[in-house]
């Protein structure tokens, strides 16, 4: 597992791994302005999200070599749909809440995590990594999330599962979402409203898995 995945799963788990997304419309790197739709770094050491813009996040879009603190988060939102998850798949992990998302840390040894959005931020549950690695052979977009920037993102509802590689920003997204709207003990109309929304969102903008030949 890499530092940067330890510290993130470390600690108690009520510890929000992802902070909220910086409000300034400011590069964080060199504090030039940014347009709306900016790219984001994630500083790996601190587990933190920084605006970016296009230069400072071209600077960091290809990996350094033995890793470096800044690694720009990719834009691709993937689906695959000739792997659909079943119901019986997703109950497989023991995982009890309906959007959670999975990541990797860099790293040969590095494990998997798995998270979901609180109203107290990002909470780690418990993954068992036996039934991820099995889900992982049979659908192959689960285990190709890049570390660190990228996260499988799954969401189940009553009798259906869906799942997507995101950039690790929907996720921050996600999580500030459901701790702006989330409200008594199953989060109300509104909080539903705005998940569902941003799910839609997901459908409309990611693209299905391309095959190897
Ligand atoms: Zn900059
Ligand atoms: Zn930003």
């Amino acid at each position: 597992m890499s530092a940067g995945l330890r510290r993130f799963t470390s600690g108690s788990s009520a510890t929000p791994p992802p902070e909220p997304e910086p409000v300034a419309e400011r590069c964080e790197m060199c504090g030039a302005e940014v347009v709306a739709e900016h790219g984001h770094l994630v500083d790996v050491e601190h587990r933190s999200l920084l605006c970016a813009c296009r230069p400072c996040y071209l600077l960091f879009t290809q990996p350094a070599a033995g890793g470096g603190r800044y690694r720009a988060v990719p834009d691709r939102y993937l689906c695959d749909p000739e792997h659909p998850l079943t119901t019986v798949e997703w109950e497989s992990l023991g995982i009890p809440v309906g959007a959670t998302f999975f990541l990797r840390g860099d790293g040969d040894d590095a494990g998997t995590a798995a998270f979901y959005p609180s109203p107290a931020g990002a909470t780690e549950c418990l993954l068992d990594l036996g039934a991820w690695a099995a889900l992982t052979t049979e659908h192959p977009l689960l285990a190709a999330a890049q570390p660190d920037v990228e996260a499988i993102l799954i969401h189940s509802t009553r009798d259906e599962v869906e799942y997507f590689l995101v950039p690790i920003d929907a996720c921050y997204q996600l999580v500030g979402t459901v701790r702006l709207y989330w409200k008594g003990f199953d989060g109300g109309q509104e909080a539903r409203e705005r998940i569902d929304e941003l799910f839609g969102e997901l459908r409309s903008r990611a693209l299905p898995l391309r095959r190897e030949a």
